[in-house]
């Protein structure tokens, strides 16, 4: 098999030819059709997040190792145990966990803290095939696009997981979405097709600003100019109840966090990083709620993939690339320049 792997944090990605991993017991081996790319991908071929304050969490991994884990692919070969079928196509959930800690037995798998996630600690999508431990991972996509479908793995699975925690949404409540990339692009589809609320979009870029009112946001606010705020506070008749950033950059959470009534909640999900200064008095006050949201849990992957089967989602934008441009392709990332979601094509 052939895979584009990191040999160094931020240099470009090798194509290596290494041994096709062979499945035992109850393993999966899946021949890779697509895998999108994602800002996570960016973060783990930099080596790591910005804290702030000059800091960083530091990833170290071994090298060689290959990223991707928003994968769509083919069954070829299975272990002794897997009845799964060969020849049939699935999306793989890659938050895999140990299996046997407290967080893994009560459903958080995506919340272990010896995690085997597939396209960090395991061989991803950028790989042309990929080992999956147990069948119970995959998940049929319906008539989705091929090259989309891996998508939902993360970009889908984190707007899906992190609009779960603001929900209900009343009727009459504004909902914020921030960042209008591959995630938050993805949280509008996902707002209206599951919980039946238009979200306004906020972002720095017209042009995909405008791509979200096509889309539905019920109104689009550019954050760099001048008044924005005020005028976000005034559509929203004093402020919205739910803001979900997609972004989580300082300049981005200390905007968002002032956009909420009191009692509001603020919903972290962007890794974009840096630190967060707010006064302390102004949380109980305002009982002001701050959530973190991560990826998903299976059965949050459970319950979106139920969606995707039925087409209640509408498709975001999509680049899709030949494999060997995945180098270029986490740069554009990292630039601003993908619309939507890239996914990265396996011949
Ligand atoms: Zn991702
Ligand atoms: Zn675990």
């Amino acid at each position: 098999m052939i895979a584009y792997q990191v040999i160094e944090s931020g240099k470009p990605l090798v194509c290596n030819k290494i041994q096709t991993p062979i499945p035992k017991g109850n393993e999966v081996l899946i021949k890779t059709i697509s895998c999108c790319v994602c800002h996570s991908d960016v973060h783990f071929y930099d080596g790591g997040f910005d804290l702030g304050a000059g800091k960083m969490l530091e990833l170290p991994l071994p090298v060689p190792y290959t990223l991707g884990h928003e994968i769509y692919g083919e069954v070829v070969e299975t272990g002794e145990l897997s009845d799964v079928k060969v020849g049939k196509k699935f999306v793989i959930y890659p938050w895999i966990g140990c299996g046997g800690c407290e967080m893994c037995v009560r459903g958080d798998e995506h919340l272990c803290n010896s995690p085997q996630i597939i396209g960090l600690q395991v061989s991803g999508g950028f790989g042309d095939h990929v080992l999956v431990p147990h069948a119970k991972y995959l998940h049929d996509a319906g008539d989705t696009d091929p090259h989309l479908a891996g998508a939902f793995a993360c970009s889908g699975l984190t707007a899906y997981s992190a609009l779960k925690k603001g929900a209900p949404y009343l009727a009459n409540n504004k909902v914020i979405i921030i960042g209008a990339g591959g995630v938050g692009m993805m949280a509008l589809q996902i707002a209206k097709a599951a919980f039946n609320c238009n979200p306004i979009v906020i972002d720095i870029d017209d042009e995909k600003l405008n791509v979200a009112l096509e889309n539905g946001a019920s109104a689009t606010f550019n954050s760099k100019n001048e008044n924005v705020m005020q005028e976000i506070i005034q559509h929203t008749g004093g402020g919205a109840l739910n803001a979900i950033d997609f972004v989580g950059s300082e300049l981005s959470v200390n905007f968002g966090i002032n956009l909420l009534v009191k009692g509001g909640k603020y919903v972290i999900v962007g890794l974009h990083g840096g630190e967060f200064k707010f006064p302390l008095p102004l949380i109980p006050i305002m009982e002001r709620d701050i959530q973190g949201s991560y990826v998903g849990s299976p059965g949050d992957m459970s319950e979106l993939m139920a969606l995707v089967r039925q087409n209640k989602i509408d498709p975001i934008p999509l680049q899709a690339r030949d494999a060997s441009e995945a180098s270029k392709t986490l740069m554009d990332l990292k630039n601003g320049k993908i619309l939507g979601r890239a996914s990265l094509v396996h011949s």
